[in-house]
């Protein structure tokens, strides 16, 4: 049987006999079809945030580039939306309906030491990459959280805690990409072979097709001094006026953010910080613990902490930073872009995420961008926004019958620090499972966008990777 001919099967019970039967049969050995009943479906399906649920008519679970070829021209050949997941932190649709190409199970990792590049799978996390490369005395442009998909935070730029300050986003770093286009076709697209689509793919977020591998640059690094100080939530101005005033005389070797955080009373949190409300500064500085104890004095000094945990870091236990959250949950989130972040500003936020101690926010972020992540890169790409200095982020663990109440505060936060916001966002931080066209445009301004969805017309005419979730005609 070809696959044209699954042009004259229509019905559900149709697709699903030519998914066990056909498309289960081109997959490699390593791969898998999972159809709703079936056992493995749920999990096939289950991602980080589970505020998204995925409810595919056909999951393909991928392990070579060769099932992803296939799954997309199964796709085409029953009229299908595909949606894409690795790890389910940054869902943007939901994939009811459709086939979901699970990338979990591509995990190659290869490191060139000498060219200091990795290639890696598409469902390879960040830890594994980060590990990879440490024993060669390597590290990538990797992002807070351990378990963040490598492929899923480049695409939408990828913003590094650690190396975003002196050398760039991630996407800024890549070397070369591998992917499935919308006609079941694999290529490799670097800045020779396909320039605008390379320029696209690099924070222009998905949509362009099915990636299955990326290259990218490593660089020198073993050990850092860094870490996270916990002070009390009710030092929260003492302690975000020092912040503030501190980050503009710091080095592009010094990265640094501030959260205030209210911590979950019970798991793996520790006894002093249970339930509590916390300001949270977290640092990354690539120098000696000499020098960075001497930078880090201002806010030291700023108020007694709780729990001071910045000191020598070798660079696998890089997540200890962020300390970010690694099992599945439902997360709310919403970001800004900042154009200032002034002492009024910081006194609008601290009034209302502070003295307003018993609204339901779990998390208010703000990420100072500086050096490299203001400047151009090398090769332009589609991170864009480049101007702002500051990343606010805003993320509420929640049940859903709480979900209307943390929306509603973290509007609130955004409606009081109106005067700052650019009115746009930065494409990693698109709020999860808002897949809308419209969504999309606030991370880019307008000349970027227009770019994007030109080539996305381009690249995938039949609306094959929509994210609005509309049928792909
Ligand atoms: C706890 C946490 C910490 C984070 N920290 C940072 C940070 O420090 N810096 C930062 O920049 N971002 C950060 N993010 C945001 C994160 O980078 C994005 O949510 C990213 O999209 C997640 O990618 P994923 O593959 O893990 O997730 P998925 O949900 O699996 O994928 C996210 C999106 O990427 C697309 N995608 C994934 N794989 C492919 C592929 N192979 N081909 C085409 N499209 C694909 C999917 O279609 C989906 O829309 C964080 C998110 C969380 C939840």
């Amino acid at each position: 049987m070809t696959i044209s001919r699954f042009h004259t099967l229509t019905s559900h019970d149709t697709v699903a006999t030519a998914a066990t039967t056909v498309l289960a049969a081109r997959l490699s050995e390593g791969g898998a079809v999972f159809l709703p009943g079936d056992e493995g479906y749920d999990t096939a399906r289950s991602g980080y945030n589970v505020t998204v649920q995925h409810r595919p008519a056909v999951i393909v679970a991928a392990a070579t580039a060769a099932d992803v070829a296939v799954a997309v021209r199964f796709a085409n050949d029953h009229d299908l939306r595909v949606v894409v997941q690795a790890t389910g932190h940054g869902p943007a649709a939901a994939a009811d309906g459709g086939v979901l190409i699970s990338t979990a199970r591509m995990t190659d990792v290869t490191v060139d030491p000498q060219g200091r590049t990795a290639r890696v799978g598409a469902g390879v996390r960040w830890q594994q990459v980060i590990d990879a490369a440490a024993e060669h005395g390597l590290a990538a442009a990797n992002g807070s959280s351990p378990t963040v998909g490598v492929v899923g935070y480049t695409l939408g730029g990828g913003l590094s805690p650690v190396l975003g300050r002196t050398r760039g986003y991630a996407a800024d770093n890549v070397v070369s990409i591998d992917l499935v286009t919308a006609d079941g076709v694999a290529r490799t697209v670097t800045a020779a072979s396909e320039p605008d689509l390379f320029w696209g793919l690099r924070g222009g977020k998905s949509g362009f097709g099915v990636v299955t591998a990326i290259e990218f640059r490593l660089f020198p690094l073993t050990q850092l001094y860094g870490g996270g100080i916990f002070f009390p939530g009710e030092r929260a101005g003492a302690v975000l006026h020092a912040w503030r005033a501190w980050i503009d005389s710091t080095p592009d070797e010094l990265s640094s953010s501030i959260a205030i955080l209210r911590m979950p009373p019970a798991g793996p949190v520790p006894e002093p910080l249970r339930g509590r409300l916390v300001v949270h500064v977290r640092v990354a500085y690539l120098g000696s613990a000499e020098d960075g104890a001497r930078l880090l004095a201002p806010v030291r000094a700023a108020a007694p902490a709780i729990i001071d945990a910045v000191g020598e870091l070798p660079y696998p236990a890089v997540a200890a930073i962020h300390s970010d959250p690694v099992d599945p949950l439902p997360v709310y989130e919403r970001s800004a872009l900042l154009s200032d972040l002034s002492p009024e500003a910081v006194d609008r936020l601290v009034d209302v995420a502070v003295d307003n101690a018993a609204v339901p926010v779990t998390l208010v972020e703000i990420r100072h961008l500086a050096g490299a992540l203001r400047r151009a890169p090398r090769e332009p790409n589609a991170v864009a926004n480049r101007d702002a200095p500051f990343l606010l982020f805003m993320a509420s663990v929640a049940a859903a019958d709480e979900a209307a109440a943390h929306t509603a505060y973290q509007e609130r936060i955004l409606s009081e620090l109106d005067n700052w916001t650019t009115g746009l966002t930065f494409g990693n931080f698109l709020t999860p499972g808002d897949g809308r066209v419209e969504h999309r445009a606030t991370a880019y301004p307008a000349d970027v966008h227009a770019r994007l969805v030109a080539l996305k017309r381009h690249w995938d005419p039949n609306g094959r990777f929509d994210l609005s979730g509309a049928p792909a005609h």
